[in-house]
């Protein structure tokens, strides 16, 4: 039986009437063939500023007439799939003009009222809720979070310009959370997470731990600010980066002891750490250059009379008195010698120019006459040295007493290096060879069986001033100077070794050409 859509004004008279006032939501009938709404409840007028009256009368043009144009097709279609299907409650968001011109966002659930014989929906009950607060708060809402999203951008680049990455640590809940260029930093993962505190700590060098560890736990207990300049371990676990980190504790209420949050930055400084590093450096040449000048000058002088003493006992009667008076000028003449070295070597960063012409000289006469020099040495750690001397040698072009001071940094290095074994497991090798890899050069290996020089130290070495050694034992210059007394005779010093298989260190010196070919055809 048709429904009387009257049935339904008359629900809108009396107590029911004020019922579907007071409802927030405005309530209709919608016929479906004719496109038309039968009823509207009076909510409309408080919702949208239009009588049900108005409503009804726009007939099936209110779709043009209040929806949006953007809504409209959504609406439509909702229609025909209710005629198509069974029964289908369905909701839908539109936007519908008020009275004033502006857009309202509603939300329309509707149901199947009354169908045909066929089962075809005729018509429709509506509940339209107004959610236009809503929509407008969801709106802000992504209007934020794409500002935000925009701001976290520019903050990423900013820290991947600067080299700083941000980090933060919330007590209670031991949660860690780091910025991308933090992660960068670590060389870590951000799909892994911020590791755990043991974990974080691991990533620094050894020597560098207990002060981050100091640095944490004071802020953690006591409240107080930390800044720090660390080693951060690279990925291969050897190589470091000089990385500064600060952190900052926030305090509840005043009570040190209640600390709920670490957060901070990291900066990586590697670059200008290196930058000091050589300042630092040219600043210590510097004043060793002036102390070397005055060394000299102190130095030379005492030497020039142990040298003068050392002649005359050179011409004693007693063999044995001549003998250690000649070692004696030969040791007083070396030291004056290295003296002068040293000066000139801080003076113009080489002792050694390279545009001198030196003599032709035999190289196994002169390693032998090193090897003499330093088992004089009794201060110097014991060792049996196995020395090999390739025959027939070709001869260098090479001052002797700079090649000599060479072999005895090596043996010495070498012997002290081996100071911490046995006596018997004590094993220096020295050995002299020709090789014509590459070019056509003289080789001589001063090997031994010591501790060997970590992967790290390997070229830092022959850098001036490393050591690791006591103040009192090297100043880590040794190797500084073999290396620019080699390459000022166009050879090189190189090493090889592993920590626990000792160390080899190789010294090699040019053959010219002319000296090679003895024939003369060349
Ligand atoms: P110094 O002997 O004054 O330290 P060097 O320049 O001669 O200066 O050597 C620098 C550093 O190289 C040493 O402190 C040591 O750590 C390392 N080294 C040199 N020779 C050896 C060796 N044969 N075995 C292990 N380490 C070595």
């Amino acid at each position: 039986r048709p429904l009387k859509t009257d049935r339904y004004s008359g629900a809108c008279s009396g107590e029911n009437h004020s019922l579907l006032e007071i409802l927030p939501d405005i309530i209709y009938i919608f016929d479906v063939a004719t496109q038309k709404s039968v009823y509207v409840s009076p909510r409309v007028t408080t919702n949208l500023g239009y009588t049900p009256e108005e409503i009804q009368a726009m007939g099936s043009d209110r779709l043009s007439c209040l929806v949006h144009p953007d809504d409209r097709q959504a609406l439509i279609d909702q229609h025909t799939q209710f005629r198509e299907a069974r029964e289908t409650p369905g909701e839908i968001e539109y936007r519908v003009a008020h009275r004033e011109g502006n857009w309202r966002w509603i939300r329309a659930y509707e149901t199947v009222l009354r169908r045909d014989r066929e089962g075809r929906p005729e018509q429709l009950l509506g509940i339209a809720r107004d959610i236009t607060d809503r929509k407008e708060i969801e709106a802000a809402r992504d209007t934020a979070i794409l500002a935000l999203q925009e701001a976290e951008r520019r903050l990423a680049h900013a820290q991947a310009v600067a080299h700083v990455g941000s980090w933060e640590y919330d007590v209670p809940s031991d949660k860690v959370t780091w910025s991308l260029e933090t992660f960068r930093l670590f060389e870590f993962n951000p799909a892994e997470g911020a590791p755990s505190y043991e974990a974080l700590i691991d990533r620094f060098h050894e020597e560098d731990r207990v002060r981050l560890e100091e640095g944490m736990q004071n802020a953690l207990k006591r409240g107080v600010a930390y800044a720090l300049d660390l080693r951060l371990l690279r990925r291969d676990g050897i190589a470091t980066r000089w990385v500064h980190i600060a952190g900052r504790p926030t305090i509840e209420s005043g009570r040190t002891e209640a600390v709920t949050r670490l957060s901070g930055v990291i900066q990586d400084i590697d670059e200008r750490h290196q930058l000091e590093e050589k300042l630092r450096h040219s600043d210590k040449m510097q004043a060793l250059g002036q102390f070397a000048a005055e060394i000299t000058h102190e130095i030379n002088n005492p030497i020039a009379a142990i040298s003068g003493v050392a002649q005359l006992l050179e011409r004693h009667p007693e063999p044995q008195v001549a003998e250690d008076g000649h070692t004696i000028r030969e040791m007083a003449d070396r030291a004056g010698h290295i003296v002068r070295s040293l000066r000139k070597f801080v003076q113009d960063g080489s002792a050694f120019p390279s545009t001198s012409h030196y003599p032709f000289i035999d190289l196994n006469t002169t390693v032998k006459a090193a090897l003499a020099l330093v088992k004089r040495q009794r201060t110097l750690p014991a060792a049996d040295i196995e020395g090999q001397y390739a025959d027939g040698l070709p001869l260098v072009a090479a001052d002797a007493g700079q090649i000599e001071q060479i072999i005895v940094n090596l043996v010495t290095n070498a012997r002290q290096a081996m100071a911490a074994l046995p006596r018997s497991e004590r094993i220096l090798t020295i050995h002299t060879e020709f090789s014509e890899e590459g070019a056509r050069r003289l080789l001589v290996k001063i090997g031994d069986s010591g501790p060997g020089i970590a992967d790290e130290n390997r070229e830092r070495i022959f850098a001036p001033f490393f050591t690791t050694k006591p103040r009192s034992k090297g100043m880590g210059l040794g190797l500084s100077i073999c290396r620019s007394i080699a390459r000022a005779h166009g050879g090189d010093i190189r090493v090889e070794s592993a920590p626990g298989t000792g160390s080899t260190f190789t010294l090699w010196l040019p053959v010219p050409p002319s000296l090679y070919d003895r024939s003369g055809l060349r």
